[in-house]
């Protein structure tokens, strides 16, 4: 009998231990891989970054997201002139009535209002006559004329346009250009698409916008580098389930009798900002952050500080804005003598890691020189 006992209890714990083997082993070979894929979308060279489980799922799941873009950019884009938000406009021009919108359209006009009326206006879509403007200055290197300038500045603003159940309505003369905001809702579109293939641990790069999702296995979150105004990130962080932005004049900009003007337009004057600067925006989403990377450009160092607390405190539309970090690095218009000409706005978090990455290389740069 008690051999008999020690017979089961023995063949209890092998095939325990064997079960235990085999699950270790098939996860071993179920680790999820990594994959990379890129291609040029909306314009700029764009990457996803994520863990899956086989070759299949991945292919499947990307070749869902660069449709999606696809599908995205045929109704956002600015450029083309058969997409759905420039035909909008023209059908409403013809007709002087409202039209019907799709979804996606709805959506992206609808955030871009939103971010006018949290920024009192320094951000706002319905600025491309005034950006059509200065476009054309890149190539004749020289300022619009003012005539033409005033006219825009007349169809920019909340008031010249709505959209309700029925539709889109616009005065005449109005044009929307989303590209401050557009990357945003693509990127956060793609990690949702992603995430509905079962892919949760990724990044999405779209020219150094990102969406970031879970962290990769067995890390805390996804490096990532936070540009400065040189070739150097600011600074590194680790993160994961967020959504960061980064807006400046870095490549976009027309230098006319020696003043720099950038791509970035404060609507509520009409003209382009002339102070080098690089914002960038951490929130809990890429929409988010896309806007208000561009709209902290535009408010400044002096705007900035009042605007964003009180977007903080009020939210954005859920009500939530957390986690929300920041950071404006911007070269003063008029430097003084002796005073420093870089000027730096940040949320308390950005603002540690910015000066612990100053002092570091500082202190590498002081112990290079003692060498
Ligand atoms: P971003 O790189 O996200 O800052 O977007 C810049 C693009 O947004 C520009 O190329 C313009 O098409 C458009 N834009 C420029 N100024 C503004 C503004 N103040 N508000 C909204 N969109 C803008
Ligand atoms: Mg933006």
């Amino acid at each position: 009998m008690a051999n008999c006992c020690r017979f089961w209890t023995a063949s209890v714990l092998g095939v325990a231990l064997l079960l235990v083997a085999s699950r270790v082993f098939s996860q071993e070979l179920n680790a999820p891989k990594r994959y990379e894929f890129s291609e040029e979308k909306m314009g700029v060279p764009t990457r996803l970054l994520f863990y899956a489980f086989s070759d299949e799922k991945a292919t499947v799941a990307a070749q869902a997201v660069w449709e999606r873009f696809d599908e995205l950019n045929s109704i956002l884009s600015d450029w083309d002139p058969e997409s759905e938000i420039i035909q909008a406009c023209r059908a409403i021009e013809s007709s002087g009535e409202r039209v019907a919108v799709s979804d996606d359209l709805r959506r992206a006009l609808l955030e871009s209002r939103k971010y006018c009326e949290l920024t009192r206006g320094a951000f706002d879509s319905t600025v491309s006559p005034i950006v059509k403007l200065w476009r054309r200055s890149r190539y004749f290197h020289e300022r619009p004329p003012a005539k033409m300038l005033d006219a825009a500045k007349e169809r920019v603003g909340l008031n010249v346009w709505n959209l309700d159940d029925d539709g889109l309505w616009a005065e005449k003369g109005v044009r929307f250009d989303v590209g401050g905001v557009a990357k945003g809702i693509v990127l956060d579109e793609a990690l949702r698409i992603l995430n509905d293939h079962e892919i949760t641990s990724a990044l999405i790069d779209a020219s150094g916008d990102l969406r970031i999702g879970d962290p990769p296995p067995d890390k805390d979150g996804w490096i990532v580098g936070v540009s400065s105004l040189g070739d150097e990130p600011a600074f590194y962080c680790e993160l994961s389930n967020v959504g960061v932005a980064t807006s400046g004049d870095a490549n976009r900009y027309v230098e006319i009798d020696g003043v720099r003007y950038s791509h970035i337009i404060d609507p509520r004057t009409g003209e382009p900002l002339t102070s080098r600067c690089v914002a960038t925006v951490l929130a809990p989403t890429a929409t988010t952050a896309d806007a208000l990377a561009s709209a902290l450009c535009v408010l400044g160092p002096r705007e900035a500080p009042e605007a964003f607390d009180e977007i903080r405190r009020q939210g954005v539309g859920n009500g939530e804005l957390s986690p929300f970090d920041y950071i404006l690095i911007e070269v003063a218009d008029n430097p003084s003598e002796g005073e420093p000409d870089v000027e730096t706005l940040a949320s308390p978090r950005f603002r540690e890691l910015f000066d612990a990455a100053r002092k570091e290389r500082t202190e590498a740069l002081c112990s290079e020189r003692r060498q």
